[in-house]
């Protein structure tokens, strides 16, 4: 053979799998050799996805290591199966969440952000970026992410920044941007404005108070609030149009209690008359539906409270109170005035700031807005017509309804690391000056210009990540090539603030989808289910399962616990099996080894195959088309099933078993096929199984002796992924070889229950049809090595006076034979263990039927006697059925 073979097979491979140094080394290859570049001038068809970018403000969690996971699975699978792939990795700046940090760090120093100042603090935030947004790369390359890390890109580097500031511009210059006083949902403690989206609203227990609003002249108003602290700011009190209680009373005059001014009722449709009293207080600078209540009453909208939530001027007695004190003053002076009737137990949604968890207030304020309906209608037409494909597709109603509803998007934020707004202000003239480049000065009167101190919400930079990556506005050849993605892998948490957001600004600046596809990953949960947090102290840190378990298990486990809709439980038991997993196809290969460096020519397997050779052949194939089919469609569980099973049950348990005799047999005419054939399938499974644990596959892979790749670099992240080879597939050898199987089960759950014979015993078979009679007789010598028979008889029949234990399998009955002498001393045994059994089950009665035990016992050791019940009646059944035999 002219074939040359390659490889180390020379080195005897350690004892058992050692994660850390393997994985170490092998991601210093694959970025020596730069793998995982995408090449613009490829030839191959592109594959593209753009990361999620994670937060600076930290190490990456179990969520990120799933995410990043699956992706990974895909790109290597889509790189060795001919594509050129592009990942694209990078991380994001987080605005709120890096303030949080910063700030948490400078209240431990006794200093706040505004006494720190803007520079300084600017400082800082790209200090913490260079320090944690490198540890990202690093914790990536130990979770074995194949990103491109030459096009790795951070929000708020140049590139990025630059195409934020087009963007900006463009949607100011269609009125797609404007900026008003309008109201918005306020975090006192952050000091900003927080989109709709980063409010969270928790069910709380309040109390619903009733108070009297004395009228002008005689009378009174009742009116129900759950804010009293809000009643500073009424403007009106507002009744429904057609409420007969409060009909005469509209055109009315009420007295604010505690301040006294004079306040209208006011007749309005947006009033629910079962709500309350049926009176409601109109308070524009503080509520949302009062808002757009006052505007269409034409009520001046009065602001109670400042930016750190304290009572302004506005509240009279109580200027300079935090809101919560004022509450509790009010109420008290109320009470003390008879204004207040009474309050009850009232369940309502507070928000809370996503960020530090603060009450939001809802507040007048002058901010900046993107317009959403015009760029939702296109957003959600590409989902409509297929552009876009959600997996799974629940997603798609939960998208709809988002974006069908959508409000126009509060953007400016009054923190400083960010994109800073690119709007600047002439006192003088009063006009807004928003612009590509920074003005000098006031194109009207060139006089000085004030810029806006705000920054843009971090959600607007993300939005253009699946193009501002490529190095848009440029027209860039990776844009030409790559864009747009093909899939975009995401926790569903994300889908507004982030997926739809894309799918916005990437039809309007590319007239293009972002991505084909979007699969949503699941939660991480833990092993019962329950939500990870750090308050319930369940939190799983990904690099402790990477340390103790290796990178490979963990990312295999994430696939086989990722079904496409339901959240990941991740049990300690999973990582453990995959852990298993990991070791048994070291040992598989440290035993093949030898075998294989012993083969005599680089030959693919095709002169004197057996049936298990051809069976084993066959699946191999048929096994490549089920992972490839599983991966298309997403179903990243039931490739790692279909391959997990080829390697421990077909390939491990059966055939080296099988094939053991034949190695060991000193003639290259029977162990040569046989290396041949076990050398073929075990460099298809490493191959298949490479996607998802790339560091022990190419440590093995490079282990084993074969024939010179053609390539410039000897690797298995550039190898080909196993395709079907239907020259190979064989029904005949694949139903053959699941005969043995059920027969050589059987005939070990027989000899199982025959415990006193120990010595090597004949097997009787007698198959049921010609066909199983032809596969069986083909496989007699597989079956006498399986069942340690001494020989193995194909007959006709089973004669009914042979004395033996029989069962039956659908293609076969099978019968051990056995010795008088045996006979009865097994009969003896049986009746003795049957006997033993009986006592030991009959103290669990016992116990079973005592009430005491059962309710004073713990449930643990309650269902352990249960078990241990049934497991007894089980085996006193199995063992009556064996002496049954032996007596008929
Ligand atoms: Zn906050
Ligand atoms: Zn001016």
């Amino acid at each position: 053979m002219s074939d040359t073979w390659a490889g180390r097979g020379e080195s005897p491979m350690a004892k058992s799998f050692d994660p850390k140094g393997v994985e170490e080394k092998w991601a210093t290859f694959w970025s020596d050799h730069d793998l995982f570049h995408a090449d613009v001038r490829s030839t191959k068809p592109p594959f593209v996805m753009v990361i999620p970018p994670p937060n600076i403000t930290g190490r990456l969690h179990v969520g990120h290591g799933l995410n990043n996971a699956l992706q990974d699975i895909l790109a290597r699978w889509k790189r060795m199966s001919g594509h050129d792939v592009l990942w694209i990795p990078g991380s994001d700046h987080a605005s709120i969440a890096t303030h949080v940090m910063i700030e948490r760090q400078l209240e431990s120093e006794g200093l706040t952000r505004q006494q720190l100042g803007r520079e300084a603090f600017l400082e800082r935030a790209w200090a913490w970026k260079q320090r944690f947004g490198s540890e990202i790369v690093h914790q990536l390359r130990q979770l074995g992410a194949s990103c491109d890390w030459s096009r790795e890109r951070f929000t708020m580097d140049s590139g990025l920044s630059h195409a934020v500031r087009e963007v900006f511009v463009r949607l100011y210059e269609e009125g797609l941007i404007y900026r008003g006083r309008y109201l918005i949902n306020w975090c006192p403690r952050c000091r900003t404005a927080v989109s709709d989206l980063e409010v969270v609203h928790k069910e709380t227990e309040g109390r619903l108070y009733t108070i009297r609003y004395p009228l002008e002249g005689r009378g009174e108003i009742r009116v129900a609030t759950t804010r009293p602290e809000t009643i500073l700011g009424d403007a009106a009190v507002a009744v429904h149009p057609d409420d007969p209680r409060y009909k005469a009373m509209v055109g009315r005059t009420v007295l604010l209690p505690v301040l006294g001014r004079a306040i209208p009722i006011v007749a309005d449709a947006y009033v629910d008359p079962a709500f309350g009293t049926g009176a409601v207080k109109v308070t524009p600078a503080h509520d949302p539906k009062d808002f757009d209540a006052g505007k269409r009453l034409g009520l001046e909208p009065i602001v109670v409270m400042d930016e750190g939530a304290r009572m302004t001027a506005a509240a009279g007695p109580y200027a300079g109170l935090d809101r919560f004190a004022c509450r509790s003053a009010l109420l008290e002076r109320l009470e003390k005035d008879g204004l207040l009737v009474g309050s009850e137990a009232h369940r309502h949604a507070v928000g809370h700031c996503q960020r530090c968890d603060t009450v939001v207030e809802p507040m007048i304020s002058l901010q900046w807005f993107v317009k959403m309906a015009p760029l939702a209608a296109p957003a959600l037409a590409a989902v409509e017509q297929g552009r876009i494909e959600l997996i799974p597709d629940q997603w798609r109603k939960t998208y709809n309804e988002w974006l069908g509803n959508i409000r126009d998007w509060c953007i400016s934020r009054q923190l400083w690391w960010g994109h800073r707004i690119p709007a600047w202000y002439c006192d003088r003239c009063n006009v807004t000056l928003v612009a590509r480049k920074d003005p000098e000065a006031c194109a009207k009167c060139a006089g000085p210009l004030r810029q806006d101190p705000d920054i843009l919400d971090t959600w607007f930079s993300s939005g253009l990540w699946a193009f501002s990556t490529m190095g848009w506005p440029e027209k860039t050849a990776d844009l030409a090539r790559y864009y747009p993605t093909h899939v975009l892998v995401t926790g569903y948490d994300i889908v507004f603030f982030w997926v739809a957001r894309m799918v916005m600004l990437s039809l309007k600046f590319m007239g293009e989808v972002p991505f084909r596809k979007v699969f949503f990953n699941g939660l991480v949960r833990d092993e019962h289910g329950e939500k990870i947090s750090k308050t319930k102290g369940n939190v799983i840190d990904l690099f402790d399962l990477l340390d103790r378990y290796g990178a490979d298990a963990v990312r295999f486990t994430y696939a086989a616990l990722t079904t496409p809709g339901s959240d990941v439980a991740l049990a300690p038991g999973r990582l453990e099996g995959s852990r298993n997993f990991a070791n048994k196809m070291w040992n598989v290969v440290r035993f093949s080894l030898p075998h294989l460096q012993a083969r005599t020519s680089a030959v693919p397997p095709s002169q004197g195959l057996t049936t298990a050779d051809r069976w084993i052949l066959s699946r191999s194939s048929v096994v490549a088309g089920e992972v490839s089919r599983a991966l298309e469609s997403y179903r990243f569980d039931e490739a790692a099933d279909a391959i997990y099973h080829f390697a421990w049950h077909e390939v491990c348990d059966w055939y080296i078993e099988i094939i053991k005799i034949r190695l060991s047999s000193g003639r290259d005419d029977l162990a040569e096929p046989a290396r041949a054939t076990l050398a073929h399938v075990l460099d298809r499974l490493l191959k298949m199984l490479h996607p998802f644990m790339p560091f022990l596959t190419e440590e093995l892979w490079q282990a084993l002796p074969r024939v010179a790749a053609k390539g410039p670099v000897n690797s298995l992240s550039v190898a080909s992924f196993p395709v079907q080879e239907p020259q190979y597939e064989d029904p005949v050898a694949t139903r053959a070889i699941g005969m043995l199987m059920e027969v050589v089960t059987l005939r070990r759950n027989l000899q199982a229950g025959l415990r006193g014979v120990t010595g090597p015993v004949q097997t009787l078979v007698a198959p049921f049809t010609p066909e199983a009679r032809e596969a069986l007789e083909s496989l007699r010598e597989e079956l006498r090595v399986l069942t340690r028979s001494s020989d193995v008889r194909i007959v006709a029949t089973l004669d009914g006076d042979v004395t033996a234990v029989r069962g039956v399998t659908a293609d076969a009955e099978v019968a051990l034979p056995l010795a008088k002498l045996d006979v009865e001393a097994e009969r003896q045994r049986l009746r003795g263990e049957i006997e033993r059994a009986a006592g030991e089950l009959a103290g669990h009665d016992a116990k079973l039927s005592n009430d005491s035990f059962l309710t004073r016992a713990k449930p643990d050791a309650v269902d352990k006697v249960k078990r241990a019940h049934r497991e007894l009646t089980d085996r006193i059944a199995k063992l009556k059925t064996t002496l049954a035999q032996l007596e008929g």
